[in-house]
């Protein structure tokens, strides 16, 4: 049972005072007469520890020149099995390499490979759409049907869907765990086990799921997944993403790029490309050591706090945004476009009104909420258990309100770019 939501703004500090995760936010670089700050799964917070992390690798640069590769390759391979635990995977089935959309590319190229003679892929219409060109490039090459399913734009994919379009013609089934949009979260393990009974193979992207939501993806049966880390996983601007291989299929994918770093033995500098055994042969080039630095501060924290003790923050602040934005601005014209059903919403909360636009710019402007708009109507309101308090829920939904109710609002505005 969940014990009852905070009823004014003295019942959200005392929720705060009784908080077992409070003193993680005092590990990030927060200005506390900013404003409040809900867009941590478009970027994370700054931790303290990652400056000096990345001095000090600066430092051995500086004294061990190439001689430092010794310590950073075995780095990047300590850093995978980090993130590793924060998905319910094993040692060895995680590994950090390129960006989140190059990683899609190289796993769904070696999923169809490896169902090579299957002509169909699935994926989800109103899917972030790096995964959905991702998938349109790759189909148009290899003259394979690209369906994209319509899902609810609201509710997200029905797993019940996607089982009714497979098929053993079907390669490949690519979707999002955690939809970026209305935040709906996908049973894995159904559509796993659909995909599986028609022996296709199934690519999950967790940009929105890893370090917010709790997955398993041992237990789930997900063949390959990815994901960025400058989200949840706070480690700073296109900072290096990770990618997923289930360990009983590591030697049977290939992928795309054939780099040195994906390489058998990588410095015979031999004449043939022979993938590396294991994880490894998922790599390309060289990792860039420096921003691994900060993806190791920046989960640092996700990994002491545990993340099913995150998510019993981060799930209660869902919901008390969604009470409260029923209570405070349904009569200003908006309504929730995050799953009706609270147990299909991951860590963001979306927010449908017609001015969406301009009240997260005035928003902004006025110094009381950073939250952030995806057309044509939404804005995404994220609490990220490290750092959000319940009493910022409380007050970033009163200001809401405000803006919702000032006829600013309906002021016409120019678009940026960065929204
Ligand atoms: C943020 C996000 C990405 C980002 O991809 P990059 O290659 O890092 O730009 C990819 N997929 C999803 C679902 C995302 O939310």
């Amino acid at each position: 049972m969940i014990p009852s939501l905070p009823r004014s703004r003295d019942d959200a500090l005392a929720e705060d005072l009784a908080d077992p995760l409070a003193s993680f936010r005092s590990a990030f670089r927060i200005d506390e007469a900013g404003p409040i700050y809900l867009d941590g799964n478009s970027l994370g917070r700054q931790p303290y520890a990652t400056a000096p992390a990345i001095g000090d690798l600066l430092t051995q640069w500086e004294r061990e020149l190439i001689g430092g590769w010794q310590d950073w390759e075995r780095h990047l391979f300590a850093l995978g099995d980090e993130i590793a635990r924060l998905l319910g995977a094993r040692p060895g089935e995680v590994i950090i390499s390129d960006s989140t959309t190059v990683n899609c590319y190289k796993l769904a190229v070696g999923a169809l490979d490896a169902r090579a003679g299957r002509t169909r892929v699935l994926g989800d219409a109103n899917d972030f759409p790096t995964v959905r060109y991702v998938l349109q490039g790759i189909c148009a090459s290899r003259g394979m049907r690209l369906e994209l399913l319509e899902s609810d734009p609201r509710e997200g994919l029905d797993e019940r869907q996607v089982a009714a379009a497979l098929d053993e013609d079907v390669a490949l089934v690519c979707v999002s765990g955690t939809n970026y949009r209305s935040g709906a979260t996908l049973d894995l393990g159904a559509l796993c086990a659909a995909a599986h009974g028609a022996g296709t193979l199934v690519l999950a992207d967790l940009s929105h799921t890893a370090g917010s939501v709790p997955v398993d993806l041992e237990r789930a049966g997900v063949d390959l997944a990815v994901g960025c880390t400058y989200k949840y996983l706070n480690a700073g601007p296109g900072a290096p993403a990770w990618l997923y291989v289930r360990r009983a299929l590591q030697e049977q994918l290939r992928q795309p790029i054939w780099g040195w770093w994906g390489q058998r033995d990588q410095f015979a500098m031999g004449p043939r490309y022979e993938p590396a055994p294991g994880i490894a042969r998922f790599l390309t080039g060289s990792p860039t050591m420096l921003a691994l630095e900060a993806v190791r501060t920046g989960i640092a924290p996700l990994l002491e706090a545990g993340m099913a003790a995150l998510w019993d923050k981060t799930s209660r602040l869902v919901a008390l945004l969604a009470s409260r934005v029923e209570e405070r601005c349904l009569d200003l014209g908006a309504h929730l476009a995050s799953p009706s059903d609270a147990r299909r919403r991951g860590g963001h909360l979306a927010v449908a009104h017609e001015h969406a636009f301009a009240a997260c710019r005035l928003l902004a402007e006025r110094g009381l909420v950073i939250a952030d708009f995806r057309g044509p109507d939404v804005i995404r309101l994220a609490p990220v258990a490290l750092y959000t308090r319940t009493v910022d829920v409380w007050d970033a939904v009163e200001h809401l309100a405000a803006v919702l109710a000032d006829s600013a609002v309906k002021m016409e505005r120019p678009r940026t770019r960065f929204t």
